[in-house]
């Protein structure tokens, strides 16, 4: 029933590539299920090619799906169509990772932000202009940038004004994918710490996607840990990052810049090593096998389904109650 239980949920989500010159098929999304919680920021964190930037897409209903489901607050979204799709889509709003190329470069920031305003019919001309310098004052821009064209502004400046554009329908759910990588590490702090203030004042869902999971880490509530195309952990963001369950996340924190010196972190679990396989073949059994250092036969064998662990973790491992895995303690 709308209004109760998670805002949006993905069950079994299947995303299929064919692949060029090639009988086989990518399952770049191969069986993820989440849930995102309202006022809630899910993290979800991956190297490149682990499919999470697929995951958004097709949440967004930019990618078909080939199997699974998406639902928006007890309604499918993969089942809608035309203008009942379009409905919903007003309540889901993206953030995408390069700020140059998703303004219009001939509109000026006063046409960016009204634009879906109009498309939207929302509210008279006055009503809207009147929104456009509102929602300018919400990520920290003031009404003199109204004028200005993309290509006088910074990749911060741009990038507030792709969240405001993307604030204007005041979805419930806003999907960040990559928002803050194409962005200096100066500028990258005050993006992020606009998206934890404007997330707090409108009470929205965050789907937070990054490669880094410390960014991740710093707004997330709770994070999905993505391993060629499978959830590998979910947890909530402290836990797994004092007692992460699964090998690859460890591998993910280890990896993570430490103030302190390297001497001192001669126990910790090494940093991340090797390249992940190809999605299109990935390894027998479990999936992480081929870089983890605690794989063992049956791991060879046997793929680990994604279950609950004491303590509320969902892990994807053989060997999860046994392992004492180090995180950041070293
Ligand atoms: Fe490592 Fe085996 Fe666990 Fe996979 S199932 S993460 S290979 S220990």
């Amino acid at each position: 029933m709308p209004g109760r239980g998670p805002l949006l949920s993905a069950s079994g989500l299947e995303v299929h590539f064919k692949l060029p010159g090639e009988s086989g098929r990518l399952r770049a999304v191969d069986g993820v299920s989440f849930e995102i919680g309202r006022s809630e920021i899910f993290g979800l964190i991956g190297e490149s090619g682990s499919g999470k930037s697929t995951i958004a897409r097709a949440i967004m209903c930019l990618e078909p799906i080939n199997g699974g489901q998406v639902t928006l607050d007890g309604t499918r979204l993969d089942q809608l169509r035309g203008k009942a799709l379009r409905r919903q889509r007003r309540r889901v709003q993206m953030v995408f990772q390069d700020p140059h190329e998703s303004l219009d470069p001939r509109m000026t920031v006063r046409q960016a932000i009204e634009e879906p305003l109009r498309l939207g019919r929302t509210g008279s001309r006055a009503a809207r202009r009147a929104r456009v310098v509102d929602l300018l004052n919400r990520v920290g821009l003031d009404e003199s940038y109204v004028g200005r064209m993309a290509y006088t502004m910074s990749g911060g400046q741009k990038q507030r004004v792709n969240i405001a554009r993307a604030l204007a329908l005041e979805p419930e759910l806003l999907v960040c994918d990559e928002a803050v990588s194409a962005l200096d590490v100066s500028v990258r702090a005050g993006i992020i710490n606009l998206l934890t203030s404007l997330q707090r004042e409108l009470q929205i869902s965050v789907l937070f996607i990054s490669h880094d999971l410390g960014v991740v880490a710093h707004l997330a509530d709770r994070i999905g840990v993505l391993y060629l195309g499978r959830l590998a952990e979910v947890s909530e963001t402290e836990s797994l990052s004092a007692r992460p369950r699964h090998p690859y996340t460890e591998m993910l924190l280890a990896a993570e810049p430490q103030p302190r010196p390297s001497s001192h972190r001669a126990a910790r679990a090494p940093s991340i090593s090797g390249e992940a396989p190809s999605a299109a073949r990935p390894p027998s059994g479990c999936r992480f096998r081929t870089r983890c250092r605690y794989a063992q036969e049956r791991c060879v064998q046997e793929e680990p389904a994604l279950r609950p662990l004491e303590g509320g973790a969902l892990v994807a491992c053989h060997r999860a109650e046994e392992l004492e895995l180090t995180g950041r303690r070293a």
